[in-house]
């Protein structure tokens, strides 16, 4: 008899986007000729760089053709990619070698999957709130008993809330625990962390064997240069933290697909020696992935050439201009607001001290807007909402026009 594996039962509520199209095609069945304006779920909208796009096409006219047809690569990612990636890096001062690079089809699943290398006893930290798939991939791989409606969160998981009073930026865990989930720029809060901040972890994993996994999804959101975009900028990174990255939001790869992990041979935990690590996850994705779409990979050498990277930037930049219209607009209406800046996401604090969903239904209703309640990224997203800047631009001053209109009914 086949039995489920029962840490799925574990996971405490559905994934929250659900939640929120549940609620919307609720209003919207009752509401049928309203007109939603979606500020929710932080997928592009733009269309693909120029250079991108004929980079592809070119990999496409290639396979057309018998002669020069491919089919699988390596699982690890094409070398010139993977070279691609090095130089990249070397731009922000980062050394790395093409062999700690594995290339994948986009930072979710890598994030999802990389506690697949660690033991099921270890101590897991997470910034509170953070994005789902830290957590729920921990919980499924079996570190929690279960969920804790008094511990609001799960048993045996650390916490590390990141609320008003820290900056949003977490705090060194007051325990011992062994894997470190870091994001930054962050979703859902947009606060960037800085070389100390991030040096700060960097010391404490190194002297505790504790492995970081520092998600960079949006690295290329940071405008201040003073601010690392790489957790390996920071001395001591390299034998302590793996890197997990994308285009999704860099450029507009969300459809397309095409990730990277980045294990350097130097990292070590505390039973493992320098190498070891690198090769568990050469072999988990040689057994696992059978390697990123090759006209993907096209594209992403595209998005790395000088032309591709000006033209992701460019999109980077619009993105950041609708946050910081969204950021305005909210901010006339006298609400707090977070991030922004160095980051696509606007972490606003509710009024009236009204509960991150309740703020939601009064957008959904009143407003016809769709944002994400603060509280579906962790116990301390509790009173603010995350709005999401990826939206065409008229739509988005559209969405904060209504905003501003309709402001005046909130309770
Ligand atoms: N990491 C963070 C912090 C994200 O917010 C997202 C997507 O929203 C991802 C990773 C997933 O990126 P990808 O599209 O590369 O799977």
């Amino acid at each position: 008899m086949a039995k489920i594996n029962d840490s799925f039962s574990k996971l405490a509520a559905g994934y929250l986007f659900p939640e929120i199209a549940r609620r919307t095609n609720a209003f919207l069945s009752e509401n049928p000729d309203a007109n939603i304006m979606k500020l929710g779920i932080g997928n592009t909208t733009e269309a693909l760089p120029p250079t991108l796009v004929k980079a592809m096409k070119n990999k496409l006219d290639l396979l057309s053709n018998r002669e020069t047809y491919s089919g699988y690569g390596d699982e690890q990612g094409d070398t010139p990619l993977r070279e691609a990636l090095v130089n990249y890096y070397r731009n922000y001062g980062v050394e790395l070698d093409a062999s700690e690079f594995f290339v994948s089809d986009g930072a979710k699943a890598d994030a999802a999957n990389i506690q697949q290398l660690f033991s099921k006893d270890n101590i897991v930290a997470f910034q509170d709130p953070a994005y789902p798939v830290y957590v729920d991939s921990n919980v499924i791989g079996g570190r929690t008993p279960g969920y804790s409606k008094e511990l609001q969160g799960y048993e045996n998981f650390v916490y590390l809330p990141c609320r008003e009073e820290n900056g949003f930026i977490p705090e060194i865990p007051n325990q011992k625990v062994d894997l470190i989930y870091l994001c930054s720029p962050n979703n859902p809060t947009g606060a960037v962390m800085t070389h100390k901040q991030l040096k700060e972890f960097v010391d404490y994993a190194n002297e505790n064997k504790a492995v970081i996994i520092f998600d960079s999804a949006y690295c290329e959101y940071i405008k201040d240069d003073s601010l690392p975009r790489s957790i390996y900028e920071v001395e001591g990174a390299k034998s302590c933290a793996i890197e997990i990255n994308s285009l999704s939001k860099t450029a507009g790869f969300t459809g397309v697909r095409l990730g990277w992990t980045i294990v350097p041979k130097a990292l070590v935990c505390q039973d493992s020696e320098e190498g070891v690590i690198n090769s568990m996850w050469n072999r988990r994705q040689c057994t696992f992935f059978n390697g990123a779409s090759n006209v993907a990979q096209a594209g992403g050498l595209g998005a790395l050439s000088k032309q591709g990277l000006i033209e992701s930037r460019a999109l980077v930049d619009y993105y950041l201009d609708n946050a910081e219209i969204i950021k305005e607009g909210l901010e006339s209406l006298g609400l707090v607001c977070y991030g922004g800046g160095n980051s696509p996401y606007i972490w606003a604090k509710t009024p009236n001290n009204m509960t991150s969903w309740e703020f939601f239904d009064f957008l959904l209703k009143e407003c016809h807007v769709v944002i994400t309640p603060g509280s579906g990224f962790g116990p301390a997203g509790e009173g603010f909402v995350r709005i999401s800047s990826y939206g065409h631009k008229e739509n988005v001053i559209k969405a904060m026009n209504s905003i501003k209109e309709n402001f005046k009914n909130v309770k």
